[in-house]
């Protein structure tokens, strides 16, 4: 656990100072709520400002991975852990509860014995890099964002219709071309005015790798998102050959949102080659087990009118072009497979039938989650209704001076209320491997804005991923958040809706 001290040293000298409990009972407040607070013993009493209290580590077999027992009741500070990923939770809730110390003023870390663990082992946040594009320091920030509230998945969105944002070496024209769009739409979707701005952005592969090495010393998995067969254009732009249109038609990376007609040729072969080949190379800057293929929201107009679409249509007996999108999807599943990897895919990938290795997506509400857990598959919730950070988060955005979003109305009480096993028999819940917020940028421009979409929703998230077994009232969830985790947001300068904690219309 060496690496992990550096990570703290700074920030526990930045927020550990003197202060009196004048004998009062001091309770701590934790998010995610943890399995079990027991109080008791003395504690340890804060030295002087700044003073870093000693933390015991170790790893204790008896325990589940991600698993911790926190103790301070005997004067210094003990944290048992499944594994390194557990001590490093562990440190997480301490560091809630110095900050407290800190913010009441205390003279003492109060005696407690906490042991905890996560309800669910995939716990995700997502992040569009494509619509905006967010530089390595603010997906450093994200990662830090992610690993306060126990979440251990980034899943970033990296291809899209308005930008590529993966070097790949082999196909380089994916950057020089597709990483760029000439201009962006201002305001709303519908909207005919835009910015006349070029906008672009990518990462290198050494970039990638340096974050996939950041997060992976926070114990969070990334997961890649190279989308397929839809929210194709930029690739499109970049190599016409592999649409249905072929070299010569002018693709475009977009300017607007929504959904687009241009989509990869499934009838192509080149189609397959161009994908396995990018994602050879996905493969080696990002070892996760899952690699997220997209799938969804793929037209499928264009495969209607293709003479290699429908030829292929025929060779294998589809009647529906929606077997065009299975059959791409599922020869790219078989790949990653010989690579020892696995798919996820958008709640889309169902359609045309989807083989039950797949882990599926549900973002269309928890509709296709259900449905693919009744199928078999496994499922990570990630719905709309509850978990799309890019909705508003008051009835009256306006009124209440909130920052542009794509539109709806997504409270942090609506996030907090979400049952991830609502309509599931024992057999299908098994199958819910997690959940995940969505953070999409089509109107979210700067990394400010996005910490203003995530925070506090995202603890939320972390309550109903890792404390599904344990959450109690919502305005004690909102209590916990305010006592334990603003102190930190506020050190830390991340910048929180502020409103999204009173019930406001
Ligand atoms: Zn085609």
């Amino acid at each position: 656990m060496k690496h992990i001290f550096p990570l703290f040293a700074f920030a526990l000298a930045a927020l550990v100072s003197c202060g009196g409990n004048n004998g009062e009972p001091v309770n701590v407040s934790v998010v995610p709520n943890p399995v079990s607070i027991e109080y008791g013993g003395r504690g340890l009493k804060m030295k002087q400002a700044g003073w870093i209290p000693a933390v015991r580590t170790s790893i204790d077999s008896g325990l589940a991975a991600e698993e911790y027992i926190l103790d301070t009741r005997k004067g210094k500070v003990v944290i048992k852990g499944g594994s390194d990923a557990g001590v490093f939770w562990g440190m997480q809730t301490l560091y809630q509860i110095l900050a407290q110390v800190e913010n009441k003023g205390l003279d003492r870390i109060p005696g407690v014995l906490i042991k905890d663990k996560p309800a669910f082992s995939y716990r995700g946040a997502h992040l569009d890099c494509c619509r905006h594009f967010f530089s390595v320091e603010e997906v450093k920030t994200y990662i830090d964002m992610l690993a306060l509230h126990k979440i251990n998945v980034f899943h970033w969105h990296l291809t899209e219709d308005q930008g590529w944002r993966a070097e790949i070496k082999r196909y380089p024209k994916l950057t020089e071309i597709g990483s760029v769009r000439s201009e962006t739409l201002v305001g709303h979707y519908g909207s005919d005015e835009y910015d006349g701005t070029p906008y672009g952005g990518f990462y290198t592969q050494d970039e990638m790798r340096d974050v996939v090495a950041y997060a992976a010393e926070r114990f969070i998995t990334v997961i890649p998102e190279i989308e397929m067969p839809g929210h194709a254009s930029a690739a499109l732009a970049s190599y016409p050959e592999l649409g249905c249109r072929g070299a010569g038609y002018p693709y475009k990376v977009q300017t607007t949102w929504g959904v687009f007609p241009e989509v990869f040729c499934a009838g192509n072969p080149e189609t397959v080659t161009f994908l396995e080949n990018v994602l050879d190379e996905i493969c080696d800057i990002f070892p996760s087990e899952y690699i997220h293929i997209g799938g969804d929201e793929a037209p499928r107009d264009e495969w209607e009118k293709c003479p290699k679409c429908q030829a292929l249509m025929k060779e294998k007996g589809f009647t529906r072009e929606a077997e065009l999108q299975s059959y791409l999807i599922t020869t790219i599943e078989k790949y990653l497979a010989g690579k020892g990897r696995k798919i996820i895919g958008w709640d889309e990938i169902l359609d045309g039938g989807v083989s039950q290795s797949a882990t599926v997506m549900s973002w269309r509400g928890a509709k296709g989650g259900i449905e693919a857990a009744k199928m078999g598959n496994d499922v990570i919730m990630t719905p709309n209704s509850h978990f799309y950070l890019d909705y508003y988060q008051t009835g009256n955005p306006k009124e209440n001076g909130e920052p542009l979003g794509i539109g709806g109305n997504l409270p942090l009480r609506k996030c907090y209320s979400f049952d991830p096993f609502d309509q599931l028999n024992d057999e299908e819940k098994a199958h819910i491997k997690g959940i995940q917020a969505n953070m999409w940028t089509e109107y979210v421009a700067t990394f400010d804005h996005v910490q203003h979409m995530t925070l506090p929703r995202l603890a939320a998230l972390a309550e109903v991923a890792w404390s599904n077994d344990n959450r109690t009232d919502y305005d004690g969830f909102v209590d916990r958040i305010i006592t334990g985790l603003m102190p930190i947001y506020n050190t830390r300068g991340y910048n929180y809706a502020g409103y999204a904690f009173k019930d406001i219309e």
